[in-house]
């Protein structure tokens, strides 16, 4: 069993502390205030710190999950505990942009300690599970030297290479999907309800179409990366006709479609673009070449 310290007590701080209780590890845990997660954390058998410094002394392995990276600076800038962490391993699982963890892992590194960044792809009611995912990226030796431990954490943890670019570009990515797919969810749900289909008995139509996105998901990649527009399948056009015809189903209700809108937006940039008749995987050149004229997104600045 592994001595971990956490630094940081939040929803997913202090899940992180439970489930390496659980685990059977010895937890040392800090927390910026007496907040009643800390208190839960400490009544399940966790050892409190009284400062960020006592937290990190305690364990070879810290673990920081705080609001974002301004904050966790704080918290390393707080006495003792860059010095504190020279030769122990450090997993900063606070979520931050690609300029922000290579910054701190040039600093903590630089400080002598050995540093992972983690991308957590899940809540914290998923921590612990066979097939929840964090990403790691950073200090090879430490994800080796602890992976049993972390895989606690997340039974489907990947480490994905020193350089942490490759991890942000995924994790964000992938979340720019995840929250298109849930604003879609979310607006999709309300048409239901105001046609009589109740969220829970219309989410449990999804899978399917889930399935079928995946498919698409699929399809589009490699046609995106084979340059093969062929509309063979479902041209723009199509998507477009359906999809504006959906828009005018959501004014009738009166609820609001800014997703579905966008989507026809896209499409319609398509369309203007030559591109009616091909599949709907061209739309992606539309978005790579950036904003259309009177659409949204980086445009071209005139000349001075
Ligand atoms: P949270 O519940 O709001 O907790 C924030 C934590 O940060 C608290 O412990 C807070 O301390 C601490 N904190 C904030 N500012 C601080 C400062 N200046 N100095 C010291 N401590 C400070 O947030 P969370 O949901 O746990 O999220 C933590 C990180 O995990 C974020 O980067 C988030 O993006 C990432 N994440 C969260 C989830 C999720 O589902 N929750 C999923 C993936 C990734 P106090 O208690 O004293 O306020």
């Amino acid at each position: 069993m592994a001595r971990v310290s956490i630094l940081g007590l939040g929803a997913m701080g202090s899940r992180l502390a439970t489930v390496l209780l659980e685990r059977g590890h010895e937890v040392t845990v800090w927390n910026r205030s007496d907040s009643e997660r800390a208190a839960q954390v400490v009544a399940a058998g966790a050892a409190r710190a009284a400062t960020p410094a006592e937290a990190v002394a305690a364990s070879p392995l810290v673990l920081m999950c705080v609001t974002d990276y301004p904050a966790s600076e704080e918290v390393l800038a707080a006495p003792g505990v860059l010095e504190g962490l020279a030769g122990r391993a450090f997993v900063q699982c606070t979520n931050g942009t690609l300029e922000e963890v290579r910054g701190q892992l040039e600093r903590v590194t630089g400080a002598g300690a050995r540093m992972l960044s983690g991308a957590i792809a899940a809540y914290p009611r998923h921590i612990g599970g066979p097939e929840t995912l964090i990403l790691y990226a950073g200090d090879a030796a430490v994800f080796g030297e602890h992976e049993a431990t972390l895989a606690d954490l997340a039974g489907g943890q990947r480490y994905t290479g020193e350089d942490p670019g490759p991890m942000n570009a995924v994790y964000v990515s992938a979340f720019a999907f995840y929250y298109a797919a849930l604003g879609g969810f979310l607006e999709a749900a309300a048409l239901a309800q105001a046609r009589g289909v109740p969220p829970r008995e219309f989410a449990a139509t999804l899978p399917g179409i889930a399935a079928l996105l995946l498919d698409h998901v699929g399809d589009a990649a490699r046609r995106i990366e084979d340059g093969d527009f062929s509309g063979d399948q479902a041209t723009v056009g199509i998507h477009l006709a359906g999809s504006s015809r959906r828009l005018e189903t959501f004014a009738g209700l009166g609820v609001q479609s800014l997703m579905t809108g966008a989507f026809v937006e896209y499409c319609r940039q398509a369309l203007e673009a030559g591109d009616g008749g091909e599949d709907i995987a061209a739309v992606f050149t539309r978005i790579t070449a950036g904003a259309a004229p009177g659409g949204v997104g980086p445009a071209t600045v005139p000349d001075a």
